[in-house]
Formats: structure tokens, C-alpha cells, sequence
């Protein structure tokens, strides 16, 4: 059965609605993983086991649709499955095992949470690319949309990847100890790979320019925007000589 487009449209904007009413409710509290975990919200599990079952969602969702409308003899459409291939296998598959916390719990709520925004996401995104969206013609990935959204993709993609790799190397093992990070855009910014996430699915939406894939980069921004302050205000209180002219997420405004 499929959806009418009228309904998934609904679907999307009732999507939005929602990540424009938790921005400012995200900016209050603080999501608990990570540095900031808290025992007082419920049952825990393993961190590493978290990132996997969180992050597997997305991928498989995704996927299936894009399966199920078969639409791989366009080119938009293959080249949209690279890309979300390339950052959900890592996410899924890679990175949850390069994390040096194996002895971190994250809590299941959030883990849930994760999941369901991951399922809609995968959902959102694929259904309109595999199966609703009108034929994208094959000179869409000639376009300038395609070009500048494939770069910004590519740019956000490594920036992510590298300071992600720098986080993960200051731990030398398992363990729940913070350093200051140095190197790369730290030296602007405290959280580099959220600001790299942040531009890899702009790039995203604009490459396949529609609603769902906009309302997926809103979200990334609504969840690692506020992070990022709350990361930002961590390391100040916790390093006296936290490094004085160093934003939280946009080079020297924010
Ligand atoms: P963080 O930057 O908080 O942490 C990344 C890893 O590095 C964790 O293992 C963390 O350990 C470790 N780490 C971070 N800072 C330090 C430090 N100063 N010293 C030592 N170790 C450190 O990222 P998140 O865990 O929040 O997110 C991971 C990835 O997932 C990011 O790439 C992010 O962009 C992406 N993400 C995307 C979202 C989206 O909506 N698209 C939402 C959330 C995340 P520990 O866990 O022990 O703190």
C-alpha cells in the first residue's frame, strides 16, 4: 500500500513541528550519555551496544525502501544510498567499536529515544527517495544543487570522521577519563565533529533538495546544537585553562 504524498508531507511537517517544540527544551536539559550520563534515568546498558542497536535503524529502514521502490537505475537515487551506505555502516558497524568506553553505560531511554528518531528518519528519507518521490531526472547529479550538496557532504563527512578519531585517540584505554582536546577545528570550536555532522546532512538535503531529507539535517541540528553548548559549559568548569576564545560550535559565533 502506499502512501499518498499529501499524508507523508503531513507526516513530515508534524516531524518538524516537533524538532522546532524539543529545540528549546533540549537547550534546558541535558540528553544523559556520554560525559554527562545520570544513574536516575532508569535501566542502563552497554554504551557500545547502544551506539550499534541506536544506529542500525536508520541503515536498515533506509535501505529496505530504497530496495523495495528498485529505482536503482537512477542515478540520484544511487548516489543518495552511497552516501547514507558510507555514514550508517561507519555509524553502525565501525564506529560503535573504535570507542575506548567499554566499561560506560548508556541508559535505555535514551537508546529508545535514539532508536525511534532513527526509525523515522530511515523511514522519512527513504520511502520519499525509493518509492514516492516523481523520477529525479538523470541530470539532477549534474546539477549545481547536486555539486554544492555533494561537496558540503564530503566536507562534513571528513570533518566529522577527524575530530571524531581525535576524541577517541585522547583516551589511550578503556576508560571515562577527559582530556583538552587540540588539533583541527578544537582550535575554534569544542565539539568539530558535531559541526561536521551538522554540515554533511545540509549538504545531504540539498544534493536530493526535499522535505524529508530537510527535515533530517533540522534534527541533527536541534540534537548537536544544544549538545554542543552543554559540552562547551563542561569543559569550561571542568579545565580552568580551558582555552578562552573557543566556541561551542560555529567558529567565532557560537
Ligand atoms: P562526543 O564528542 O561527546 O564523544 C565522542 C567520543 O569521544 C566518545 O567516545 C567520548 O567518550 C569521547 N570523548 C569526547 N570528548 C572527549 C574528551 N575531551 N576526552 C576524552 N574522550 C572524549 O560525541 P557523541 O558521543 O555525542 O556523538 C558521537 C557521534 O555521533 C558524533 O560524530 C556525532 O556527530 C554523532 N551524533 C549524531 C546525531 C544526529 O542527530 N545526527 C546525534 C548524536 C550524535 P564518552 O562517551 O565517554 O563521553
Amino acid at each position: 500500500m502506499m502512501i499518498p504524498e499529501t499524508t507523508f508531507n503531513t507526516i513530515v511537517y508534524v516531524w518538524i513541528a516537533i524538532a522546532v517544540l524539543v529545540f528549546p527544551l533540549l537547550l534546558k536539559v541535558t540528553a544523559p550519555y556520554g560525559r554527562h550520563t545520570k544513574k536516575n534515568w532508569g535501566p542502563m546498558m552497554s554504551n557500545r551496544l547502544g551506539w550499534f542497536v541506536m544506529e542500525l535503524p536508520a541503515l536498515a529502514v533506509f535501505v529496505f525502501f530504497i530496495v523495495k521502490g528498485g529505482r536503482f537505475y537512477n542515478s540520484l537515487v544511487l548516489a543518495a544510498l552511497v552516501l547514507w551506505l558510507i555514514h550508517y555502516v561507519n555509524r553502525a558497524f565501525i564506529f560503535p567499536w573504535r570507542l575506548r568506553t567499554s566499561s560506560k553505560k548508556i541508559p535505555v531511554i535514551i537508546v529508545g529515544m535514539a532508536i525511534f528518531f532513527n526509525l523515522i528518519n530511515g523511514f522519512l528519507n527513504g520511502y520519499w527517495l525509493g518509492c514516492l518521490s516523481s523520477e529525479y531526472p538523470h541530470s539532477w547529479v549534474r546539477s549545481a544543487r547536486f555539486v554544492i550538496g555533494i561537496i558540503l557532504f564530503i566536507i562534513g563527512f571528513f570533518i566529522n570522521q577527524y575530530h571524531d578519531h581525535l576524541l577517541i585517540k585522547l583516551r589511550k584505554n578503556n576508560g571515562s577519563t577527559y582530556k583538552i582536546p587540540y588539533g583541527g577545528l578544537f582550535r575554534y570550536i569544542s565539539c568539530p565533529n558535531y559541526f561536521g555532522e551538522i554540515i554533511q546532512w545540509a549538504g545531504f538535503a540539498i544534493l536530493t533538495w526535499n522535505i524529508a531529507s530537510f527535515s533530517f539535517f533540522l534534527w541533527t541540528f536541534v540534537n548537536l546544537f544544544p549538545r554542543a553548548i552543554d559540552h562547551h559549559r563542561w569543559y569550561k568548569k571542568q579545565f580552568p585553562d580551558y582555552p578562552e576564545s573557543r566556541k561551542a560550535i560555529i567558529p567565532f559565533l557560537f
